[in-house]
C-alpha cells in the first residue's frame, strides 16, 4: 500500500487527506494545531508527533501550508528524514520563487517534486473535485497524477517546476480584476436605472461574459448559487484573494511583467480587507465599490 505523509491539516488539508484515506491509501498526518490532528484522526489518518516523524517510511509527502516560508521550513526539517525515493507534492499556494527553491532543495537530494496548487476551495476539497495545476518534470507528474486523483476533478500539467504556481496566480489575477470589473458595471447600471437582471441577461451572453458574471454574479438574483444570495458568505474569502493578488504582484516584479490592472486590484482588495472584510466573499467588493451599501 502507498504510504502518504500529509503535512498541514487545516481547512483544505484535512478534507483532502480524508479523500486519500477513502481511496484506500495509508495516510500519516502532521499539523502544529492539536485540534486539527483530532479532526484528522476522525477521518482515519494516523497522526505523527512531528513532520519528520510523519515522513519516515513515506512514498509520497504532500504539504498544504499557508505560505512559501512554511513550505521551505518544513522541507528543511523533513528532506533528510524522508526516504530518498519519496515524491514531494506541495499543494499550498505560494510565491513562484519559493516554489522553485523547494524544487531545488528536492533536486539536490535527487528527489522528484511537483508543485500542485489547487482551486475549488473547501467545498472542492471535501467533494474531491479540486482542480490541480501541476509543475514538475514529466516523470514526477506521472507519479503524482494517481495520488492527486482521489482529491481532484481535473489535473493539468502546466510545465516544469513552479509552473503550477504561475498558472494559479495568473488565473486568480484575472479573477480579481474581472470581479472588480463586474462589480463596477453593476454599480454603474444601478446609477443608470438599469436592472441587475437586464444587465445580466445582456452581459452574460455578450462580449462582457466571464466567470465573475455568468457563474459567480456579484448581485443577488441572476445566479441563485452565487454568494451574493447568501449575504456574501464565502465561497472564496477576500483575504485569500488578497493573498493571491499579492503573489501575482511579487511575481510581476521579479519577472519584469507590467500588470497595472493587477496592481489596482491588489490595492482595492487591500482596502477592502483593511475595512474588516477579509472574511467576506471576494465578490462582496461590489458593496465596497458602492460605498458600503448592499443593494
Ligand atoms: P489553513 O490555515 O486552514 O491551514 C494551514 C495549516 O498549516 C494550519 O492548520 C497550520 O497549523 C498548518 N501549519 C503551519 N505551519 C506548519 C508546520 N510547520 N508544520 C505543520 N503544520 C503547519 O489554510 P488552508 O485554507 O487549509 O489553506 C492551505 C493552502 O491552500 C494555502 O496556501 C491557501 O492559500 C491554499 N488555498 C486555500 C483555499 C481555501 O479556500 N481555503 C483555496 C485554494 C488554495
Amino acid at each position: 500500500m502507498t504510504n502518504i505523509a500529509f503535512i498541514g491539516l487545516g481547512n483544505m488539508g484535512n478534507p483532502m487527506a480524508a479523500n486519500l484515506v477513502k481511496a484506500g491509501l495509508n495516510v500519516t498526518g502532521f499539523d502544529l494545531m492539536a485540534e486539527n490532528l483530532e479532526t484528522a484522526k476522525s477521518h482515519g489518518l494516523a497522526v505523527a508527533d512531528s513532520a519528520a516523524d510523519a515522513v519516515s517510511g513515506a512514498d509520497v509527502v504532500i504539504t498544504m501550508l499557508p505560505a512559501g516560508r512554511h513550505v521551505l521550513s518544513v522541507y528543511a526539517d523533513i528532506l533528510d528524514k524522508a526516504p530518498g525515493g519519496a515524491l514531494l507534492i506541495d499543494s499550498s499556494t505560494i510565491d513562484v520563487d519559493s516554489a522553485r527553491k523547494a524544487h531545488g532543495l528536492a533536486a539536490e537530494r535527487g528527489m522528484l517534486s511537483v508543485d500542485a496548487p489547487v482551486s475549488g476551495g473547501v467545498g472542492g476539497a471535501e467533494a474531491g473535485t479540486l482542480t490541480f495545476m501541476a509543475g514538475g518534470s514529466d516523470e514526477a507528474f506521472k507519479l503524482a497524477e494517481p495520488i492527486l486523483d482521489p482529491m481532484a476533478g481535473r489535473i493539468v500539467h502546466c510545465g516544469d517546476g513552479g509552473a503550477g504556481q504561475a498558472a494559479k496566480i495568473c488565473n486568480n489575477m484575472i479573477l480579481g480584476i474581472s470581479m472588480i470589473a463586474a462589480g463596477e458595471a453593476f454599480v454603474l447600471a444601478e446609477k443608470l436605472g438599469l436592472s441587475h437582471q437586464a444587465l445580466f441577461d445582456v452581459a452574460s451572453t455578450s462580449s462582457g461574459q466571464c466567470w465573475s458574471i455568468n457563474t459567480y454574479c456579484p448581485v443577488p438574483g441572476p445566479v441563485p448559487t452565487s454568494p451574493a444570495n447568501n449575504d456574501y458568505q464565502p465561497g472564496f474569502a477576500a483575504a485569500l484573494m488578497l493573498k493571491d493578488l499579492k503573489l501575482s504582484q511579487e511575481a510581476a516584479q521579479s519577472s519584469g511583467a507590467v500588470t497595472p490592472l493587477g496592481a489596482s486590484a491588489t490595492q482595492l482588495y487591500a482596502l477592502f480587507n483593511a475595512a474588516g472584510e477579509g472574511g467576506t466573499d471576494f465578490s462582496g467588493i461590489i458593496n465596497f465599490l458602492r460605498g458600503g451599501e448592499k443593494n
